[in-house]
């Protein structure tokens, strides 16, 4: 393993430690103090008012074929990407959920998905960075809040925090470079490893 990947994967686990210690009642606080209440407008799942894009990991692909009933390909694609190895292969990490301007799993400003919708969907406009609390656009910022939500929001805010590191150190321990042969034109790196798709 080259020494840059041992160093990037040492300051991964370093943020799982600092990730695992993060108090939810802490973090409940703040969000009680920015506010919020859904207005079920559906916004972050239309394309027309941002940036739409949901990134998926393998273990929540799954929960949504079990609820759903859908194959992966059904409603995930490889996360756009220009980048290519010696044979003009795409190299790309990560699935993003499929849309046509708006997510294509909202119909009637419903998701179809809900109990089983992915981390990012259930904790916007909400989002932890290093860390810290940190906020997008959206209608319902300062809206009300109670403890209870607040500190239920915390703590899936908490959990998917910790799955993005852990997803990542993942992906980076099975990384081998973006190198032809698999057999397909495009390669989905993940934290499950290598994914060929013709
Ligand atoms: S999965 Fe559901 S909540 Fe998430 S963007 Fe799509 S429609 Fe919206």
């Amino acid at each position: 393993m080259s020494p840059q990947k041992e160093m990037r994967i040492a300051i991964l686990k370093k943020e799982l430690d600092d990730a695992l210690k993060i108090d939810e009642k802490k973090l409940a606080d703040r969000i009680k103090a920015t506010g919020f209440k859904c207005r079920k407008c559906a916004r972050c799942c239309m394309g027309e008012f941002g940036d739409n894009t949901v990134i998926v990991s393998p273990s929540q692909i799954r929960k949504i074929c079990k609820r759903s009933g859908l194959k992966r390909d059904d409603f995930v694609i490889p996360t756009p990407s220009d980048d290519t190895d010696e044979d003009g292969n795409i190299h790309t990490f990560e699935w993003v959920l499929k849309k046509n301007g708006d997510c294509i799993f909202l119909k009637n400003k419903l998701c179809e998905i809900y109990e089983c919708r992915p981390f990012i969907c259930k904790t916007h406009p909400f989002y932890l960075l290093d860390g810290k609390l940190e906020v997008c656009e959206c209608m319902g910022i300062g809206g009300s809040i109670t403890d209870r939500e607040s500190l239920e929001l915390a703590g899936i805010l908490k959990e998917r925090y910790v799955q993005e590191i852990k997803e990542s150190i993942a992906l980076f321990e099975k990384f081998k470079g973006f190198n032809p042969g698999g057999g397909g034109k495009v390669c989905v790196h993940d934290s499950e490893g290598e994914h060929w798709i013709t």
